[in-house]
C-alpha cells in the first residue's frame, strides 16, 4: 500500500516529482489535429539572468493556464526560451574583460563572441534550473535561444523582407547616444530624471551692428554648432529682423536670423538657437530651412575639430569655458535656475547626447497602422482593458525605430558596404565581393537591437520562416502574459511584426502583470535591500505556498503585496490538505463504489458533490477570463471550509459506525471529493496535489495529465445546498454565541427552535444530527412561542429561525462568578499600574511620545473591561 508521509514537507517531493514529469515528458504535447492547442511563449528572460519575483510571478500565472487547459483536454504547449539581452550582457562581460585589464577593441570582435558565448554558457543555465524549482511546465523540448540558428535566420530573413519592401532605410538621424555606452539607444530606453539645472541668456551680434539678439539655452556647449537664430514668424518683436545675419561669438561664422512656427513665443527671449547636428528638433527645423549639419560633439562626448576655440574639450568642460568667455566679453546677460527633466541612459545613467549619426531605421507608419486596427476592431484584447489605451497611444505617437546598435553581442546586421563604390547589399549569404563593381565589401559591424529578435519570438521560435507543422498548429498562440512595463518594448513590436510576418496576430489576449511590491507596498530594490529571492521562499515553505502567494488576492495589471505571513498561511493551507488526505487515506481501501452506483447518498453528500460541481465550473469561468485570484479563493474555500472543515466533520460518524454499507458509500464520497479537489487545486499547487494523487490506490498516471471535474448536471442539488447553509449559518452563529459567553465545550443543551416561516422550518427537517454533532445540541424542540420560556438562554436568529439554549444547562453559575471575579481583579491591578505610571511626572515627560499615548490607551482599554465584567457579575447574581 502506498503511503503518504505523516508530515508535509515539500522538500520530500517538489523535486522528485519535477524530475519524473521531465523523464516522462509530460511536459511535451505533440500536434494532435483531433485536439485544440492552447499556446502560451513564455517571454524570454535574459539568458544571464537570475530569478527574481517578476519572474516568479509571471510564470505562476501562465504554468496556472497551461495546467488548467492541459485538464481541460487541450494540446497545451508552454513554450520557453532565453533572450540574448544584447546590451546587458555585452555589458557584463566588458565587464569581466576589464578587470582583467583588457578592453573589447583588445580581442577583436571572433574572440570577443568566445568570451559572450562562454559566459552565456556558465551563467545561462541557472534561470532555467530556478524556474524548474517554481514547477513550470514549459516543453524544454522545444526550447528556443534568441540567438539559435533558425531564430536568427528568422531575423535575417525579416530584415531582408523589410528591406526590400523599402520599410528598413539607413539615414542620418538625430538619435540618442550615450557617451559612456557608445552606443544609440532607443527613445524607450531614455530615462528623464527631474533635475534642477541652469538656463543662460546669451547676447548674440548682429552683423550688420544695430544691435544683439538674445538668445536663452540650456546647453551652451552646443553654440559652436549653432547653425541659425530662429523666431516665431507671428512674433512681432522680431518681424525686422527675419533675414538679417549674427555673427555667432567665438566662431568667426555668420549665421541667418530665420522664421519657423515651432518656435514658442513665450520661451525665453522668443529667440533660439538652431543645432541641426545635436537636438532633434532642431534638426527637424533645420531640415526645413536647409541649413545643413554641424557635428561639433563626438561619439565620446568631446567637442571635435568643428568647435574652433573649444576642440578637444569634454562637454561640461566646454559647457564651463563657453559661459566664462561670453561673460568675459559682456555677452552673458544673466543665468537662471531652471528646472526641467534630462534624458540619461537607463543602463549607465550618463546624459543622452543627441548626435547625428548613420543608423538603420523601420519606417514605422505602414507596420503601426495594422496592429492599431487590430486593437480598434476588437480583435486584440487587454486584460485588464486600460492597458489598450497605453497600446493605442504607442502606435499613434509611433516614430521610426532605430534598430541598429553598436554592440557586438547579437544579430549582426545582414549589411555590406562596397569599399570601393557605393553598392550597399542587403543580403543573408556571406559575400565578400561587391555585386556591382567586384571589389571587396565590410560587413556592418552593428548588431540589431534586441527587441529586434523578441519581436519575432511567437513564430519564430514554433519553426518560421519554415513551415513546420508546429507553426501550423501551434500558432497563432493563446495569450501572452507579460509585465505592463514592456507594452511599447516588446508588445507593440510583436503584434506588427506578426501581422507583417505571418498575416495573422501573435495573440489574441495580452495579460498583464503589475509589479511584486514588498509589505510596505514599497518596490522590490537592491538600494533598499527588500529583496525577496523566490528561492529562498521556495526553500523554506515550498514552491506550492509561494506560487499560491502569488496569485490570491492578485487581480489583473495591479500591483501586489508580497508578505511572509501569507506564504506562511498558504503552507497551512497545504497543510491542511495533507492531513485531511491522510485522514481520508486512513478509511480508504480498494473496494469502494462508483459514485454513480449509490442509490442512497446522505444529505451532506449531496451538499459537498453539488458544491464540487458549482466550484469546478465557477473556477474554469474565473480562469477563462483570467481571474486567477478569484479562482484560487474558491478553490481554497471549498477545500478549506466546505471539505476540511464541514464534509469531514459532518461525515466522521458513519466512518465510525457500525453500518458496513452506509460506512463505504461515506468513503467512497470521501475518495471521489479528494480527488476533485485535487484536480482543482493542481493547476494552483501542481507539487502537492501530484504527490497525494500517486498516493491513491488506483493512480496510474500522472495527475497533470489527468482531467479537470467532470461536469454532471444530476449532481446539482440547490436543496441540498440550502439546507446545508442554514445549517453552517446557525452552527456559526452559536459557536460564536458559546465563545463570547466562554461556554465549555462540553456544555450541551437541547437545541429549542422557533420560527413562523414555514420553509425555513422545512429545511431544517433531517438536520438534528448535524446540531448534535457540530452545534453543541442534544436534540432538537420546536416551541410555540419564547415568551413561554422560563430562565435564561442563549439565544441566535439565523435565517428565520430562532435558538434557544438554557443556560441552566451550559453554565455552571458558581464556577462562573468566580472567573468573573478573578479576572475582575487582575483588570483592576493592571488600571492601577498604569494610572500610577501616568501620575509619575517624570515618566510622562521623558518617555518618548508613542510610549506614554501607548499607556493612555492601555488605561481606556482596561476601564472599559472591568466595567463589562462588573455588569456580567451583576446579572449573574441577579439572576
Ligand atoms: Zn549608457
Ligand atoms: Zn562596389
Amino acid at each position: 500500500m502506498k503511503e503518504l508521509a505523516k508530515t508535509y514537507d515539500p522538500k520530500d517531493f517538489e523535486d522528485r516529482i519535477y524530475g519524473e514529469w521531465m523523464e516522462d515528458h509530460a511536459f511535451h504535447p505533440e500536434v494532435d489535429r483531433s485536439k485544440e492547442p492552447y499556446t502560451i511563449v513564455m517571454p524570454p528572460p535574459n539568458v544571464t539572468g537570475n530569478l527574481h519575483m517578476g519572474h516568479a510571478l509571471n510564470n505562476t500565472i501562465q504554468d496556472i493556464l497551461i495546467r488548467f487547459k492541459r485538464l481541460k483536454g487541450y494540446q497545451a504547449l508552454f513554450l520557453p526560451g532565453t533572450d540574448h539581452a544584447s546590451i546587458s550582457t555585452e555589458a557584463k562581460v566588458v565587464e569581466k574583460l576589464k578587470s582583467q585589464g583588457k578592453s573589447k577593441e583588445d580581442l577583436g570582435r571572433e574572440e570577443f563572441l568566445k568570451e559572450a558565448w562562454a559566459w552565456t554558457e556558465e551563467y545561462g543555465g541557472n534561470i532555467k534550473n530556478q524556474l524548474k524549482k517554481l514547477g513550470v511546465s514549459c516543453d524544454w523540448d522545444r526550447e528556443a535561444f534568441t540567438l539559435d540558428d533558425n531564430l536568427s535566420k528568422a531575423v535575417e530573413e525579416v530584415f531582408m523582407e523589410l528591406y526590400e519592401k523599402d520599410l528598413i532605410y539607413r539615414g542620418d538621424r538625430i538619435i540618442n547616444w550615450c557617451p559612456h555606452c557608445h552606443t544609440a539607444i532607443s527613445d524607450a530606453e531614455v530615462e528623464h530624471i527631474e533635475h534642477d539645472g541652469k538656463i543662460w541668456t546669451f547676447k548674440y551680434p548682429l552683423t550688420d551692428g544695430s544691435g544683439y539678439l538674445q538668445i536663452a539655452t540650456t546647453r551652451p556647449e552646443t553654440i559652436p554648432g549653432d547653425l541659425a537664430v530662429a523666431v516665431n514668424p507671428e512674433d512681432d518683436r522680431y518681424t525686422d529682423l527675419v533675414g538679417k545675419a549674427i555673427q555667432l561669438p567665438f566662431m568667426d561664422r555668420e549665421i541667418p536670423i530665420i522664421a519657423d512656427s515651432y518656435v514658442e513665443m513665450e520661451f525665453g527671449t522668443g529667440a533660439v538657437k538652431i543645432t541641426p547636428s545635436h537636438d532633434p528638433n532642431d534638426f527637424e527645423v533645420g531640415a526645413r530651412h536647409d541649413l545643413g549639419q554641424c557635428i561639433v560633439i563626438d561619439q565620446k562626448g568631446y567637442l571635435n575639430e568643428n568647435a574652433g576655440p573649444y576642440a578637444g574639450l569634454e562637454r561640461f568642460e566646454a559647457r564651463k569655458k563657453i559661459v566664462e568667455d561670453f561673460d568675459q566679453k559682456g555677452l552673458l546677460v544673466k543665468v537662471d535656475n531652471h528646472h526641467n527633466a534630462v534624458g540619461h541612459c537607463e543602463r549607465c545613467k550618463t546624459v543622452i547626447e543627441p548626435l547625428i549619426s548613420k543608423q538603420w531605421f523601420v519606417k514605422m507608419e505602414p507596420l503601426a497602422k495594422p496592429a492599431l486596427e487590430a486593437y480598434q476592431k476588437g480583435d486584440l484584447h487587454f486584460i485588464p482593458d486600460r492597458f489598450g489605451k497605453i497600446y493605442s497611444h504607442w502606435l499613434e505617437n509611433i516614430r521610426d525605430w532605430c534598430i541598429s546598435r553598436q554592440l557586438w553581442w547579437g544579430h549582426q546586421m545582414p549589411v555590406y558596404y562596397c569599399d570601393h563604390c557605393d553598392h550597399v547589399e542587403v543580403t543573408t549569404e556571406e559575400i565578400d565581393k561587391c555585386p556591382a563593381c567586384g571589389g571587396s565589401v565590410h560587413r556592418d559591424p552593428d548588431t540589431l537591437d534586441t527587441w529586434f529578435s523578441s519581436a519575432l519570438w511567437p513564430f519564430s521560435t514554433l519553426g518560421w520562416p519554415n513551415k513546420t507543422e508546429d507553426l501550423d498548429y501551434f500558432y497563432p498562440t493563446n495569450v501572452l502574459c507579460t509585465g505592463y512595463d514592456i507594452i511599447f518594448f516588446w508588445v507593440v513590436r510583436m503584434v506588427f511584426s506578426a501581422l507583417e510576418q505571418t498575416g495573422q496576430l501573435p495573440f489574441k489576449d495580452v495579460f498583464l502583470t503589475g509589479l511584486v511590491l514588498d509589505e510596505q507596498g514599497r518596490k522590490m530594490s537592491k538600494s533598499l535591500g527588500n529583496g525577496i529571492d523566490p528561492l529562498e521562499i521556495i526553500d523554506q515553505y515550498g514552491a506550492d505556498a509561494l506560487r499560491f502567494t502569488l496569485i490570491t488576492g492578485n487581480s489583473p495589471g495591479n500591483d501586489m503585496r508580497f508578505s511572509i505571513d501569507r506564504v506562511e498561511a498558504n503552507r497551512n493551507f497545504a497543510n491542511k490538505l495533507w492531513n485531511a488526505s491522510r485522514f481520508v487515506f486512513m478509511h480508504m481501501t480498494d473496494d469502494l463504489y462508483d459514485l454513480k452506483d449509490i442509490k442512497d447518498l446522505q444529505l451532506e453528500d449531496r451538499w459537498i458533490l453539488s458544491k464540487g460541481q458549482r466550484v469546478a465550473r465557477e473556477v474554469a469561468e474565473k480562469l477563462d477570463h483570467y481571474d486567477l485570484g478569484l479562482a484560487a479563493d474558491a478553490v481554497l474555500n471549498y477545500i478549506w471550509s466546505d471539505f476540511c472543515d464541514w464534509y469531514i466533520e459532518l461525515v466522521k460518524p458513519r466512518l465510525f459506525s457500525q453500518d458496513a454499507e452506509d460506512k463505504k458509500v461515506a468513503v467512497s464520497v470521501l475518495a471521489a471529493v479528494l480527488k476533485d479537489i485535487l484536480r482543482l487545486l493542481h493547476p494552483f499547487m501542481p507539487f502537492i496535489t501530484e504527490e497525494i494523487w500517486s498516493k491513491l490506490p488506483d493512480s496510474q498516471d500522472f495527475l497533470m495529465v489527468n482531467h479537470w471535474p467532470e461536469e454532471d448536471d444530476s449532481y446539482l442539488d440547490p436543496e441540498a445546498e440550502d439546507k446545508l447553509e442554514r445549517v453552517q449559518e446557525a452552527i456559526r452563529a452559536i459557536r460564536n454565541a458559546r465563545a463570547e459567553m466562554n461556554i465549555a465545550p462540553n456544555k450541551k443543551s437541547k437545541t429549542l427552535l422557533y420560527s413562523q416561516d414555514a420553509k425555513a422550518k422545512e429545511a431544517l427537517e433531517g438536520t438534528e444530527g448535524f446540531f448534535k454533532t457540530q452545534g453543541f445540541s442534544t436534540g432538537f424542540e420546536w416551541i410555540e412561542n419564547p415568551k413561554d420560556l422560563e430562565g435564561d438562554h442563549l439565544s441566535v436568529v439565523s435565517q428565520g429561525v430562532e435558538y434557544y439554549m438554557p443556560l441552566e444547562d451550559l453554565v455552571d453559575y458558581e464556577k462562573e462568578l468566580q472567573r468573573l471575579k478573578k479576572e475582575l481583579g487582575t483588570a483592576e491591578s493592571e488600571l492601577d499600574r498604569v494610572v500610577k505610571k501616568l501620575a509619575n511626572q517624570g515618566f510622562v515627560s521623558k518617555a518618548p511620545e508613542a510610549l506614554v499615548a501607548k499607556e493612555r490607551e492601555k488605561e481606556g482599554q482596561f476601564k472599559t473591561q472591568i466595567d463589562q465584567l462588573k455588569k456580567r457579575i451583576e446579572s449573574i447574581e441577579n439572576r
